[in-house]
């Protein structure tokens, strides 16, 4: 196996099928929304460059985010490949990433528009290990996170005027990628409108 992109719009549980799916196959997650965070955070210039356009969100421009995905798969964890997670979100982003890595597998994780609004406003994790929980669908325990040091977080651009750009930018941008990929014979469907634990069984039976 090669490298699996996680594909779908925004809110579709990418980042929590992510972190299942690494338990099962070992794949590290290579999310470039959480490297944006992370360099948002760190006050760095591509936190800079970045943050206005996630503030409207807007698609950051393919150089920038190219810049970390090339460093990225060259840390020793991703020499098998890795989990790609909100990335690549543009045809140029693939063309580029199809010289970089050996994708195996691109698992789209389908929901349909009118569901991403209650999905993202919802949703927030756990500050400390990273878990991702919604108001409704996925609550926190009554005991807290299994880490046992729950700290509640929720993002900036989780709100509604935010996400409708976002979706709009999906649509424009992103979505083109799935005729590019089916092309390519490297693309499949799951429907995301589910439990997550039937999701997760969908996307590993894909993997076999
Ligand atoms: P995400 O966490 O994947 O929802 O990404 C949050 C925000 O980061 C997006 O709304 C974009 O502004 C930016 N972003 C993340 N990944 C990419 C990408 N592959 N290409 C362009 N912008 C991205």
């Amino acid at each position: 196996m090669g490298s699996i992109v996680l594909f779908g719009p925004p809110g579709a549980g990418k980042g929590t099928q992510a972190q299942r799916i690494m338990e099962h196959t070992g794949l590290p997650q290579v999310s470039t929304g959480d490297m944006l965070r992370a360099a948002v955070k760190a006050g760095t210039q591509v936190g800079l460059e970045a943050k206005r356009y996630m503030d409207e969100g807007a698609l950051v421009p393919d150089e920038v985010i190219l810049a970390l995905i090339e460093e990225r798969i060259q840390e020793p964890d991703a020499v098998d490949g890795v989990m790609f997670d909100g990335f690549p979100r543009t045809v140029p982003q693939a063309e580029a990433l199809s010289e970089l890595a050996d994708i195996s597998h691109v698992l789209a994780i389908e929901v349909p528009d009118e569901r991403i609004v209650e999905r993202i406003c919802g949703r927030l994790t756990c500050g400390t290990c990273g878990t991702v929980f919604h108001d409704t669908f996925n609550p926190v325990p009554a005991d807290g996170c299994s880490c046992g040091q729950f700290e509640e977080k929720r993002r900036v651009d989780d709100n509604e005027e935010t996400v409708l750009n976002r979706l709009d930018a999906y649509h424009r941008q992103t979505s083109p990628l799935a005729a590019w990929y089916l092309e390519r014979g490297l693309f499949h469907r799951v429907d995301g409108d589910r439990d997550i634990a039937a999701i997760t069984a969908d996307l590993l039976a894909l993997l076999e």
